[in-house]
């Protein structure tokens, strides 16, 4: 019969992966933890129109990455059909505020710090970087809207990035994306300059011209960047409170020491940005690599159907800090393997031997048990490939004498000791 595959885009994380994964997640949520944070973890699939208010129907997300599970759910009769699709989460920040809003998290005092991590999803053309369960870091803070909040998030990213090791290799981006006042204007700008230029831009960027002009300053086209280079700064454009809080948030980076690069030119890919916008950049990849970004999303509450909220976050990509770590070759801690392996030869010694197995564990030592496995040579291979040092072997003359045989794998040598003694003679050679 033939095997069956996995999904397009999905990946298996094997045992030899996870140490990669576990230094990432335990340093983030170590580093996070100390900062006053709290994990939150939303449902994986939510309606759609948790992502399709705040996102706006025009980004690519809504567009085309939705990933449907399900329409017209029968435990949802009473609500309108719109509201039945059901779709596996993009991203967190919409579903977190979704879940500030429903739990009543703005009538605690404010601010509220929140992380997560975990599985996302998006229907996108498998490459490479890109998946289509996909997996962030990242957190939020709700219900501050000082310019320190906004370097402060900046700073606890580039402590992360500094703990993993990468900060060496990484550059944060800065800009000001204009507030609810001023967007529409700075908007209408773009569309001004970059229409005398239309003739000019590539297809996708004609059509975002009407869709999404901002986005022309992202396109990797050569000739849009030209034109791009060109247009009138987001940040000069701007109203002077945007202005103040921008010219507060860099002077605030900077009496927190973190470095940053200002890019008049940087947009965030979606909608519910507002001022702060920032992007976590490889230095020297040709592709421009990002390992993530935030920034502030201020309108996103409103767009939910909640009050004023003033809010900012970031995330970042698990499978893309990994890469990273890896190609720079930046060593991670290995897990604890086990320290022995315990062998049994014979029915009377097996038995014995898951006496002495739960025995073992419950003093805390870390011990590998193949009960299935008859011949010494066989558990013995399996230690060699484990990289077991010790073994602790009962046959069933062991069993009569109440001892046991240690073996020293690495040093090939071996003793027999009391079983009674065993633990104390563990603890001095381990
Ligand atoms: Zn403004
Ligand atoms: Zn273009």
């Amino acid at each position: 019969m033939e095997k069956i595959q996995k999904p397009r885009g999905t990946q298996d994380i094997l045992p030899s992966e996870q140490k990669y994964w576990d230094f990432v997640v335990k340093t983030f949520e170590r580093k996070i933890k100390a900062e006053g944070f709290s994990r939150i973890e939303t449902p994986i699939f939510e309606y759609k129109e948790v992502f399709e208010r705040p996102l706006g129907s025009q980004t690519d997300i809504v567009e085309k990455q939705m990933f449907s599970v399900g329409r017209k759910t029968d435990d949802n009769v009473e609500r309108e059909d719109r509201y039945n699709e059901l779709i596996l989460r993009p991203e967190y920040t919409a579903s977190i505020m979704r879940a500030y809003l429903e739990t009543g998290m703005g009538s605690i005092p404010q601010p509220i710090k929140l992380y997560y991590y975990g599985p996302l999803f998006r229907y996108e053309r498998p490459q490479k970087g890109r998946l289509r369960q996909f997996n962030q870091i990242g957190f939020e803070i709700i219900g501050d809207a000082s310019p320190s909040c906004d370097a402060l998030v900046i700073y606890s990213t580039y402590r992360l990035l500094k703990s993993l090791r990468l900060s060496r290799f990484i550059k944060i981006e800065i800009n000001s994306l204009g507030c609810k006042t001023c967007r529409k204007e700075i908007t209408q700008k773009l569309i001004e300059y970059f229409s005398s230029f239309r003739a000019k831009l590539c297809d996708d960027c004609k059509r975002r011209l009407q869709t999404n002009p901002r986005r022309i300053l992202d396109c990797k086209e050569i000739g849009c960047k030209k034109i791009a280079e060109g247009s009138p700064e987001t940040i000069d454009l701007a109203c002077e409170t945007c202005k103040k809080h921008f010219r507060e948030t860099l002077e605030n980076l900077e009496i927190l020491k973190v470095p940053y690069e200002l890019n008049t030119k940087l947009v965030r890919g979606l909608d519910y940005y507002t001022r702060t916008a920032f992007e976590v950049k490889i230095i020297d990849d040709a592709g421009a690599g990002s390992i993530g970004g935030g920034g502030r999303y201020d309108g996103l509450s409103e767009r939910l159907g909640g009050g004023n909220s003033s809010a900012i976050g970031v995330a970042l990509g698990t499978e893309r800090i990994i890469e990273l770590i890896k190609e720079k070759e930046i060593s991670v801690p290995e897990v604890a393997g086990p320290q022995m392996i315990l062998i049994q030869l014979g029915p009377k010694a097996k038995a014995r031997a898951l006496e002495l197995y739960d025995v073992l564990l419950k003093k805390g030592f870390r011990v590998f048990i193949a009960s299935g496995k008859e011949s010494l040579k066989a558990q013995l291979r399996l230690a060699d490939k484990k990289e077991i040092r010790f073994a602790l072997i009962l046959g069933e003359r062991e069993v009569f004498e109440n001892s046991i045989i240690i073996k020293d794998l690495e040093k090939n040598s071996q003793s027999t000791v009391l079983l009674k003694k065993l633990f104390g003679k563990l603890k001095k050679i381990i």
